[in-house]
């Protein structure tokens, strides 16, 4: 068995950057000849996500090894393997594998009773995606060329029905499907794609190529403000209240026609887990952790009030009893609550009432409280007939940042988690204080 046939690891295709160029050949063009034209994005938790995911299904088959990554070091990791192989080693994560400059590791790595092997590409998605197929297609080439016998190519994610009983339970929490067949399918197109990239690699013009849902999905592309045009325009007075959409109609006047004091302007922070930490809860159920409050009087005089969880080191937190009691007793009776849109699709409007009306159905003995500030909610982006949605200015990413935070701050030293709270604190803030503004400027009757 040949695990690499040729060098030139360092220089060639690997299964990450293939799939980029499936995905848009632009971007890997990019990559190599306009790196500077990217931006920072912080897809960290998407990352962070996908490494958790991908831990919990190792020992699918049970005892492994694992191929430590060394990114500067591919033929390494390649030898690495090749004597785990020669060990007999059942299983292995993280196998590694070359030919001919192309490089991929693979999840996990079975060796099945007759000598063949099965191997699983693991992701954090709750489906299977077509970028995925050509992930598996792309490791099953490099795999069948290196001389290893692969029986079974699997695509294990996860499956959004389990919800947690105790123990978290991997058999129903993962779905497996068996890609064999397709991934043996493209092996043709692979090859094609392969030429197609490496073409694309070496010619310096740039790829003609429009944005599109390439864009974002699985996660966003550096490159968006380069392709869009739209580079430098996040460029503007950070004190700047902004918002799409044209506010002097007839949908301004009457959003502001349903108003009536005690406004309760409120934004809460939403965070979402793949793998469900408590019972009763589905992969990416949505958790409110946090929220803040600007409550606006008759007489014009205005407070904050916020929520932020307690999170104690080491222990997992379960905010949502604690910030439905304190909904409860913060919200005035009366109040109109004014609740703002994450952007201009319908479902970034209405969050802060979906999460209270999902508040209220677990928490029985506060249902009639919380459903009655559920239907008191309204949403600024109605002001502008659904086309609009406005924003608090900060920094770039702050808004993840917020919920990464969120999700593993438990695992983080005191002075961090502090840090964080100011953090939270003046996001919080500063999102009310604009959703106000904003409200204010509104034309009225
Ligand atoms: S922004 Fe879109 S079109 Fe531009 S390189 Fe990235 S994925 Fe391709």
């Amino acid at each position: 068995m040949a695990v690499q046939e040729t060098g030139g690891m360092n220089d060639g295709l690997s299964k990450s950057r293939f799939c980029e160029g499936v995905r848009c050949p632009k971007m890997l063009w990019m990559e190599k000849y306009a790196e500077d034209r990217g931006r920072e994005i912080d897809n960290s938790l998407i990352f962070e996500n996908g490494h958790r995911v991908g831990a919990l299904a190792q020992p699918w088959y049970g005892d492994f090894v694992e191929v430590e990554f060394d990114r500067d070091n591919k033929p390494k990791m390649i030898a690495e393997t090749e004597e785990l192989l020669r060990e007999g080693h059942v299983n292995i994560c993280e196998a590694s594998f070359g030919y001919d400059g192309l490089f991929c590791r693979v999840d996990v790595l079975h060796r099945n009773d007759d000598g063949s092997f099965d191997m699983i590409e693991v992701k954090s998605s709750t489906r299977n995606k077509e970028i995925y197929l050509w992930d598996i297609a792309f490791q099953y080439y490099v795999l069948k060329r290196a001389g290893i016998d692969v029986r079974r190519a699997y695509l294990m994610y996860i499956n959004k029905e389990y919800e947690r009983r105790g123990e978290l339970d991997t058999a129903g929490f993962f779905t497996l499907e068996d890609c064999t067949e397709r991934a043996a399918s493209l092996r043709g197109e692979v090859e094609e794609r392969i030429d197609g990239l490496r073409d694309i690699l070496l010619s310096e013009e740039e790829p003609d190529i429009a944005p599109g849902r390439q864009c974002f999905d699985p996660y966003e592309c550096a490159f968006r403000d380069y392709c869009n045009g739209t580079e430098g325009a996040d460029a503007a007075d950070p004190n700047d209240i902004r918002y799409a959409g044209d506010a002097d109609t007839e949908a301004a006047r009457s959003f502001a026609e349903r108003l009536s004091h005690p406004l309760a302007f409120l934004r809460i922070e939403i965070c979402m887990y793949p793998i469900p930490p408590f019972d009763g809860l589905t992969p990416y159920r949505q958790i409110p952790f946090m929220y803040t409050l600007l409550i606006e009087r008759e007489d014009g005089g205005t407070e904050i009030r916020e929520f932020m969880p307690e999170i104690e080191e080491g222990a997992q937190p379960d905010p949502r009893r604690a910030l439905a009691e304190s909904l409860c007793e913060d919200i005035p009776e009366d109040a109109c609550v004014i609740t703002c849109a994450r952007g201009s699709e319908a479902y970034d409007r209405n969050v802060e009432a979906r999460a209270i009306g999902k508040l209220a159905w677990t928490f029985p003995d506060l249902r009639r409280r919380l459903l009655s500030i559920k239907d008191r909610c309204v949403d600024l982006a109605d002001a502008f007939d659904g086309a609009g949605s406005y924003y608090a200015p900060g920094p770039a990413g702050e808004g993840k940042e917020v919920e990464s935070a969120f999700i593993y701050m438990h695992e983080k030293p005191a002075d961090k988690r502090d840090e964080i709270k100011d953090m939270w604190t003046a996001y919080g803030r500063r999102n009310v204080e604009t959703l106000h503004a904003v409200t204010e400027s509104l034309p009225r009757l």
